[in-house]
C-alpha cells in the first residue's frame, strides 16, 4: 500500500490531493487476465486484448475517388484542350478489362478500380463529351483524383492497437478489413452495496426517517455504460455482521466491489477495523468537495473502493477516480485524455481556496465562446441538479471566489451520467 495506508485506530488519515490519489490507484492496478472471441458487432464497448491487423492492403486497389474519366497524363497538352477516345466504362465493383492506350479514355466512377494504362482522373463536371469522345481542358495533375492501394492500411499495419475500447467507427473499420471476429478482455466483473440503516429500497413504502436508495441505480447506470458485468447486492445494514457477510461474498464474486457511504471520518469504525481485517485497506480524507472520504484498497481478491454515501459525492468520485481503475482493469490503454476545456462562468461562485470543487453546471455554445451557467442547488444529496447538468465546473485547491465573466475550467460528462 502507499505510505498513506491509515491504520485501524488511526483517526486523522493524510489528506490527499486529487492528483495524487488518482496516482496512487492506478499505479497499483494491471488489466485482469481472461479474454474471448466475439463478433464485430458484439465488440461493442470491448476492449481490444490484440492487435488488429490489416490482412490486406485498403483499399485494396488504387480506385476512382471522383465520377470522371481515367486518362494517360502523358496524352494530355499542357495548354490547350485535349479530345480523346472513349473505350469504356469501368463501375465499382465491374472493372474495366481493357488497357487504356495512347489517346484513348475510360468513363470510371467512384470506387471503381484503375483501368491500365491510365494514372489520372479528370472530374466529370470539367469535361465535354459526346459519348464517343471526351475533351478535357489543360491544367490537369498528374495522378489527381485516385485513392491509392493501402493508402488508409497498409497489408500487416496494425488497424487497431490492443487497449482500444471499440466504437461505432471501430467497428466498421473492423469490417472495412473482412475481419468476423476479435479477442477482447473478458468484462470485469463489479459488485456494489449500499450501506446505511435509514436505506431502503424501491419498491415498498419508506418508514419514517428511511429515505430511498439512489446510489445502486446510479452505479448501475455508470458501471453498464463502463461495460461492466453488474452485480447487486441490495442494501447492507451499519452491523458489522451484515457487513463482513456482504463484503466477503462480494470479493469472491467480484474483480472489483464498490460500496457507498458508512467511511466518514468518526463515522462507524467498525467499517474500517472490518475492512483492514479482511484485506488491506487505505481511507483517505480527498481535499475534494463534493467526497472528501473515500477508502481504496484489496478485500480478499478484489478491488475495493469505498465511496463516500451522499448521492453526488458518489458520482464525482466514481467519474474522478473510479472510472479510469475499472477502465485500466478492463484493459483500456492508454487512458483517454479527460475532456477538460474553459468556458465563461455566467455567474459568481463563492469559493474557499483548500479544495478541489467540482460544480455541476450547464454548458452552452455561448457567443462566440462557450458559456457555463450553475446547474441550480449544490448540495451533496442533490441529485436533481447533477440530472440537469451535463458538466462539472472544476475550480483548482488554490482558487477562490469566481466573479461573474471570468474563464473556468470544464470537464465534460461525456456521457456518463
Ligand atoms: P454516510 O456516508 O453513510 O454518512 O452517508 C452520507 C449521506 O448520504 C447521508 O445523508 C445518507 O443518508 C446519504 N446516503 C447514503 N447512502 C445513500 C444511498 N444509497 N442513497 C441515497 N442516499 C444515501
Ligand atoms: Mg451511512
Amino acid at each position: 500500500m502507499p505510505a498513506t495506508t491509515a491504520s485501524a485506530t488511526s483517526s486523522r488519515p493524510p489528506a490527499l490531493g486529487v492528483a495524487e490519489a488518482r496516482r496512487a490507484i492506478l499505479e497499483r492496478l494491471s488489466p485482469v487476465t481472461g479474454w474471448e472471441r466475439v463478433t464485430v458487432r458484439n465488440a461493442l464497448g470491448r476492449v481490444l486484448a490484440e492487435d488488429v491487423i490489416a490482412p490486406y492492403n485498403v483499399p485494396a486497389h488504387d480506385n476512382s475517388a471522383m465520377d470522371g474519366y481515367a486518362v494517360r497524363h502523358a496524352d494530355l497538352a499542357p495548354g490547350a484542350e485535349t479530345t480523346l477516345a472513349v473505350v469504356g466504362t469501368a463501375f465499382a465493383g465491374r472493372p474495366f478489362s481493357g488497357l487504356v492506350g495512347a489517346g484513348q479514355a475510360v468513363r470510371i466512377m467512384t470506387g471503381a478500380s484503375i483501368p491500365q494504362g491510365a494514372d489520372t482522373i479528370v472530374v466529370q463536371e470539367v469535361t465535354r463529351s459526346d459519348g464517343e469522345r471526351v475533351t478535357i481542358p489543360p491544367g490537369q495533375r498528374a495522378g489527381q483524383n485516385l485513392r491509392r492501394a493501402g493508402e488508409d492500411l497498409a497489408l500487416g499495419g496494425v488497424a487497431l492497437p490492443a487497449g482500444k475500447r471499440c466504437g461505432p467507427a471501430d467497428l466498421g473499420l473492423i469490417a472495412s478489413l473482412g475481419i468476423a471476429e476479435v479477442a477482447v478482455h473478458r468484462p470485469l466483473r463489479v459488485a456494489f452495496f449500499s450501506t446505511g440503516d435509514e436505506i431502503a429500497s424501491i419498491g415498498k413504502p419508506l418508514a419514517p426517517g428511511e429515505i430511498y436508495d439512489s446510489n445502486r441505480y446510479t452505479l448501475f447506470g455508470a458501471l453498464t455504460r463502463l461495460g461492466c458485468e453488474v452485480l447487486d447486492m441490495g442494501v447492507v445494514r451499519d452491523d458489522p455482521a451484515a457487513l463482513e457477510t456482504a463484503l466477503r461474498d462480494a470479493s469472491a464474486a467480484a474483480d472489483v466491489v464498490l460500496t457507498s457511504g458508512g467511511v466518514s471520518v468518526g463515522e462507524a469504525d467498525f467499517i474500517r477495523e472490518l475492512m483492514n481485517r479482511l484485506g488491506e485497506v487505505a481511507f483517505w480524507k480527498i481535499d475534494i468537495k463534493p467526497g472528501r472520504p473515500m477508502a481504496f484498497g484489496r478485500v480478499g481478491d478484489a478491488w475495493l473502493f469505498g465511496l463516500p454515501g451522499n448521492p453526488v459525492a458518489v458520482l464525482v468520485t466514481f467519474y474522478q477516480f473510479v472510472q479510469d481503475a475499472l477502465l485500466t482493469l478492463s484493459g483500456v490503454r492508454p487512458l483517454p485524455e479527460p475532456a477538460i476545456f474553459e468556458a465563461v462562468c455566467a455567474e459568481p461562485i463563492r469559493k474557499q481556496p483548500g479544495r478541489r470543487e467540482f460544480l455541476r453546471g450547464r454548458l452552452s455554445a455561448g457567443e462566440g465562446e462557450p458559456r457555463v451557467a450553475l446547474a441550480g442547488a449544490q448540495g451533496s444529496g442533490v441529485l436533481r441538479s447533477m440530472a440537469e447538468a451535463n458538466c462539472f465546473i472544476v475550480l483548482p485547491e488554490s482558487r477562490g471566489d469566481v466573479a461573474a465573466g471570468e474563464r473556468v475550467p470544464v470537464q465534460m460528462f461525456d456521457g456518463l451520467v
